[in-house]
């Protein structure tokens, strides 16, 4: 019984593959492959001859899986993509849970994947995150996509393409104007750029400059402005030494609004509580 080994490839840069990604794509006869000339490119990169490329693709994925299913009988295959981890926004998926309903074992070899190298360099809150995918193409659903995960108040990830991409910045323009947006372009390559800024400015700087808009993209938006996080105990100990200069409540609000962000309501609400 093979094994089949799910291997992510450059998504761009040819040197960002791993030692344990040559060594699988080294080792195995077979490897299944959406474009059977790009994984050959980076074969021919590495010196590795002699494969056989079966290839499969989101219309004959599920009569490549058979195909595939009956190789793992004999030997291991390895699954990659044009780029990046396979199955991520990428057809895969449905050979490998094939194989696993077939009893074969599926081991990942890690590696690039676009939208978590955007994240990384982003500067955007990472803790939690949430990678959407494509956005749907039609303005309606777009649209409501955007809504939805801004909603949820954490850094969104989405892949849009070269053409749509323009259009699509107004639209977060328009839903979410006071979040941070970064656009990561072309990672990995020459052309490797992040626009970083609200939807306003990263609109604008697209809008004056066409010749941005070539090349892959991911968008990221973090769906709230930057604020400061002030605990109450930290409020009151800038309320005490204002307090101590003679201000009065109001004035106190007033100040630690400005500094903090947080509104003069709140703030006052906190101070009558706790003077
Ligand atoms: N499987 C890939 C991955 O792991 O990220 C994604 C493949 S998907 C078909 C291609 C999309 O991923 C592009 O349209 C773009 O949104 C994003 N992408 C891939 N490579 C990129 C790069 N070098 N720079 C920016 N975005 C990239």
């Amino acid at each position: 019984m093979g094994i089949l080994y799910v291997v992510a490839t450059p998504i761009g840069n040819l040197k960002d593959i791993t030692l344990r990604a040559l060594e699988v794509l080294k080792k195995v006869n077979v490897i299944a492959c959406e474009d059977t000339r790009v994984t050959r490119k980076l074969l021919n990169h590495y010196g590795i001859e002699g494969k056989k490329l079966i290839p499969y693709h989101e219309h004959n994925e599920e009569k490549a899986a058979e195909k595939i299913i009956k190789i793992l009988e004999e030997e291991d295959v390895a699954l990659v993509s044009d780029a990046g981890t396979p199955c991520i926004s990428d057809p895969g998926y449905r050979v490998v849970r094939k194989a696993w309903e077939k009893g074969f074992t599926v081991s990942p070899i890690p590696g690039p994947f676009a939208g978590a190298a955007a994240l990384s360099a982003s500067g955007l809150p990472s803790d939690k995150f949430i990678f959407i995918g494509f956005l749907p193409h039609k303005e309606k659903a777009k649209k409501e996509t955007i809504e939805r995960f801004k909603n949820l108040g954490i850094t969104f990830i989405a892949y849009e393409s070269p053409h749509r991409l323009l259009e699509t910045l107004s639209f977060y323009k328009e839903i979410c104007p006071n979040s941070q947006l970064v656009v990561a372009k072309e990672l990995t390559k020459i052309h490797e750029r992040f626009i970083r800024g609200t939807p306003q400015d990263v609109y604008q700087i697209f809008n004056e400059n066409p010749d941005f808009l070539k090349g892959e993209f991911v968008i990221l938006c973090y769906p709230e402005e930057e604020k400061n996080v002030f605990s109450e105990e930290e409020i009151l100990k800038l309320a005490i030494s204002l307090k101590e200069k003679g201000l009065k409540t109001k004035e106190i609000a007033k100040e630690i609004s400005k500094k903090t962000g947080i509104s003069k309501n709140q703030i006052y609400e906190i101070l009558i509580k706790n003077f």
